[in-house]
């Protein structure tokens, strides 16, 4: 927030709550950008934010504007990282946390950063969309006054802007194309809002080509109409009717870009590809960003040398259900000995 407050609507009334967002990684993805064909390919590593995932970003500004309002209790519905973020956010500056999440269907690792946080969390027998629904007539009331900080909430986009301007300030430049997957459409918004402000100022002169990915389960943009029962094992984008759905579209309009499915299958396989290429553990959803470039690689729909921005949008250990599913098989048991463990490993 301090580095880019003239970006950001701070003002001397703005309280500083950070816990050290943003600044996140650009990695260069070598084995993995050259496996695919895409030599220049870069992961912004958002799961470095101080809760595991970009939501801090958005989160930070939220919750201090609310405190600079007078607000006493904040509230959203999540697929979970929005939760974990705004516990978190809303203990360090000792407001009411409500959190009402879809039933069964967070991944653990969020669910336990927002009760250990002390949020109140409410399951609700629904989905995503049945949980915003409930969050956005609870804060219009007056009865119990609630700030709303889910992505409707302009304050969230307006952080969230920060990611792009640290890709252009660490490149150089802007990217040729920015891959990012696609949930409830605030993020890819956000990012297209953010390199247009440096292309109006005239820190960068193009902006990239904006690529969101969506999961063939859960893809209300790429079919152009509401999924009511969205399916997808990326529980951070599995969302039928997005918030941003307008903003999205004319992000991708306006820069000449896409946006696609990609099938759970094909984030598993990038999910595992960045792990065992790169050595970084992304959750499921964060994939869906490197799978559709994969994709669109190998189709020619991306240019061999163009400078490549996929956004990993969370850290991996906040699903260890997945991980397990994937890889929990790969334990060789043996003997606390030398020649046990040289046997267990084949090494005789
Ligand atoms: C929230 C989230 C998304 C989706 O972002 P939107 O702004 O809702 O499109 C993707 N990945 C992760 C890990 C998330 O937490």
């Amino acid at each position: 927030m301090d580095r880019y407050r003239a970006w950001l609507p701070i003002t001397d009334a703005t309280p500083s709550i950070s816990l050290g967002e943003g600044a996140t990684p650009l990695v260069h993805l070598q084995r993995l950008g050259a496996a695919i064909g895409l030599p220049n390919l870069h992961a912004k590593v958002e799961g470095m934010n101080p809760t595991g995932s970009f939501k801090d970003r958005g989160m930070v500004l939220a919750v201090a504007k609310a405190l600079e309002g007078g607000a006493r209790s904040i509230i959203c519905a999540s697929t979970g990282n929005t939760s974990a973020s705004a516990a978190a956010y809303g203990s360090a500056a000792g407001i009411e946390v409500v959190v009402v999440l879809p039933k069964g269907a967070i991944a653990a690792g969020k669910l336990l950063q927002a009760l250990v946080a002390g949020a109140r969390v409410v399951a609700v027998d629904g989905n995503f969309d049945a949980a915003l629904a409930v969050v956005r007539a609870l804060a219009a009331r007056d009865d119990h006054p609630l700030t709303l900080v889910n992505s409707v909430n302009p304050h969230r986009l307006a952080g969230q802007k920060t990611a792009a301007f640290e890709i252009c300030d660490d490149l150089g430049r802007a990217p040729d194309a920015l891959a990012i997957p696609v949930g409830n459409a605030g993020n890819i918004s956000a990012y297209w809002a953010g390199f247009t402000d440096y292309a109006m100022a005239g820190i960068v002169e193009r902006r990239p080509r904006m690529l969101g990915f969506q999961a063939a389960g859960a893809a209300p943009i790429v079919e152009d109409r509401v999924i009511e029962h969205p399916e997808t094992i990326a529980t951070a984008i599995r969302i039928g009717n997005p918030a941003s759905w307008r903003l999205a579209t004319a992000a991708r309009d306006e820069s000449d870009g896409r946006i696609e499915a990609v099938t759970d299958d094909e984030i598993l396989s990038a999910y595992r590809d960045l792990a065992r290429l790169e050595g970084i553990f992304c959750e499921p959803s964060s994939a869906a960003s490197v799978a559709g470039v994969t994709k669109l690689a190998r189709v020619g729909g991306i240019d061999r040398d163009a400078l490549v921005v996929a956004v990993l949008t969370g850290n991996g250990l906040k699903d260890p259900d997945t991980a397990h599913r994937l890889a929990g098989g790969g334990i060789i048991e043996a003997g606390a000995s030398v020649d046990a463990v040289r046997g267990a490993l084949g090494w005789r």
